[in-house]
């Protein structure tokens, strides 16, 4: 990884004002109680892995150009997020992870027992 690719962690969440909900993605109206007193925080960066995959042949146009491990987390924020783990290798459901960085805006995470 070089330094231009390595972008700081940050991982930004939307959270309802009025009930809590937090969201992954972009939101201005809470789906679970329509208000639109909508908050950006950063997530503090650590989670769980849900789940785990290889992909050994990105798509034509992605950005990666070689295999990587595929990974669901659950963030301490309770939502789910997308990313790859460091290694190329599967990691076991329930293994503690932090965000090490962001490539090509896909965060990269790490057990929080390595680096
Ligand atoms: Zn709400």
């Amino acid at each position: 990884m070089t330094e231009q690719e390595n972008q700081p962690a940050s991982i930004p969440m939307w959270v309802c004002g009025d009930c809590g909900n937090t969201e992954p993605t972009k939101t201005i109206i809470c789906p679970i109680c329509n208000s639109q007193n909508i908050d950006i925080k950063q997530s503090k960066g650590y989670g769980k892995i849900v789940a785990s995959t290889i992909i050994r042949r990105p798509s034509a146009d992605s950005l990666f150009d070689e295999a990587f491990c595929l990974c669901v987390v659950r963030m301490d924020e309770q939502v789910l997020i997308s990313g790859h783990y460091y290694e190329c290798r599967l990691i076991e459901a329930g293994t503690s992870v932090r965000v090490l960085g962001n490539k090509h805006q896909v965060p990269i995470f790490t057990d929080t027992l390595a680096n």
